[in-house]
């Protein structure tokens, strides 16, 4: 059994591992980044293609600045890199959505938040919107807003560059590791895998959907992990040609989670989108990574036939991938009430990646400097009290 020590634990190397595992080694930091698999892997949440980025984010202004900041830090990743992370095809968002006395709808939502932090974006007539996307089937009565900075990230290039560039600024990497158990005590961390023990000065937990069972009940009552299904549908051989160069959507139909869907631009004569389900809780290491193409012909049917035009129902393969959703749906990152020692830090509840790479750089400031520039403290566990608040309702991506 081996024994080593380090200053600071990684744990989990996902969209937030990768992104503060490389952000601690370019400062210089003393760091092992463990992961259970090979990253990037098709076993947690961060796989599947692509993710949504736009900088109006619906979920809250305290947000806005995260995103924008993690544009900076995907294009300075790219030139540094030459990879291409960032698709950069603009971002519509879509209500029609019935009205709901004291409800504002998304793209109200979307719209208060653009206003706020400056972003750029127009409001299309719906004549305009048929036109300049033909895919796209808004009624006189629906709200468009468009936003040009938004479009998409590559999770798994994302993923990957990250960690390229961490182990070589002086990362070490223990892949395929399990982590069984972390014991906090008062001057250090004890970290047990099946290969031997880490002690470390600070262990930072971005362990995703496996979190919860990591961090002891009081954050695992907090932490959900849910089964979610992306969906690719073939173009029919008639589609518009404009699908290859749609920018990315999210269309809200109704107040339930459940009543809306999200989408890419055709890749390969394909088109990926899927709903945040958030519904069927899930063990980790033990649930059903099968999917029907019922269920493909369902969501077909119950949200984008009528919506968008040229998908084929009966033509698509679909992913499952996992969700961890908060009780407000809103980020996890704070320190573990037990210790100091032990951050947790999960940009959980469906629309994380696109501040991820910011969050990464803001946990590093806080552990080699002490203070963030940018301000995290609004994801505290305390806002949770003891007794877990009730689900909100919010979409995801
Ligand atoms: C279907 C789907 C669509 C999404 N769409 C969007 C979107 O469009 N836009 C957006 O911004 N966000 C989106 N999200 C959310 C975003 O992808 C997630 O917030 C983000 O990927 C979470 O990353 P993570 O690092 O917390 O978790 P993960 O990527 O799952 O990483 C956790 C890592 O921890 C490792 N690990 C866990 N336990 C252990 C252990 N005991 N020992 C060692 N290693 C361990 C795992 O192997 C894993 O690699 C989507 C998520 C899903 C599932």
């Amino acid at each position: 059994m081996s024994r080593q020590t380090v200053d600071i634990v990684v744990l989990g190397l996902g969209a937030m591992g990768s992104a503060t595992l490389f952000q601690l080694a370019s400062r210089g930091g003393d760091v092992l980044g463990i992961d259970q698999f090979r990253p990037p892997h098709e076993f947690g949440s961060s796989h599947g293609e692509t993710r949504i980025t736009r900088l109006a984010v619906a979920e809250g202004t305290a947000l806005a600045p995260l995103v924008s900041r993690s544009h900076e830090i995907w294009k300075e990743l790219e030139g540094r890199t030459g990879e291409i992370l960032f698709g950069q095809v603009g971002f519509l968002a879509v209500s029609s959505e019935p009205s709901k006395a004291g409800a504002a709808d998304y793209v109200e939502r979307t719209l208060a938040v653009a206003r706020r932090s400056g972003t750029r974006h127009e409001l299309l007539e719906p004549a305009e919107a048929r036109r300049r996307y033909p895919w796209l089937n808004v009624t006189d009565a629906d709200r468009i807003y468009f936003e040009p900075e938004g479009g998409y990230l590559n999770p798994e290039r994302c993923v990957a560059t990250q960690l390229h560039i961490a182990a070589a600024a002086g990362a070490r990497l223990a892949l395929d590791t399990r982590v069984e158990a972390i014991v906090a005590h008062a001057d250090h961390v004890e970290i047990t895998t099946r290969a031997g023990t880490i002690l470390a000065n600070r262990v930072v937990v971005s362990a995703g959907a496996w979190a919860g069972r990591l961090l002891g009940p009081h954050v695992s009552a907090l932490l959900r992990p849910t089964r979610e299904i992306l969906h690719w549908f073939d173009l029919e051989p008639s589609a518009p040609a404009a699908w290859r160069e749609a920018p990315v959507y999210i269309w809200s139909y109704g107040h339930g989670a459940e009543e809306g869907f999200y989408g890419f631009p055709a890749f390969d004569g394909a088109v990926k989108m899927a709903h945040g389900e958030k519904t069927r809780g899930i063990d980790p290491d033990d649930y059903d990574r099968s999917s029907e193409e019922a269920e493909s012909r369902d969501f077909h049917a119950r949200s984008i036939a009528g919506r968008l035009k040229g998908l084929r129902a009966d033509r698509s393969r679909r992913k499952t991938c996992l969700y961890t959703v908060s009780p407000d749906n809103g980020f996890v990152i704070d320190q573990r009430p037990e210790s100091e020692r032990v951050l947790v830090v999960s940009p959980c509840s469906g629309h994380g990646f696109k501040h991820s790479a910011a969050i990464g750089e803001a946990v590093s400031q806080q552990l080699l400097d002490g203070v963030s520039r940018l301000d995290l403290s609004s994801f505290g566990l305390a806002r949770f009290g003891r007794a877990p608040v009730p689900d909100a309702v919010a979409q995801g991506a």
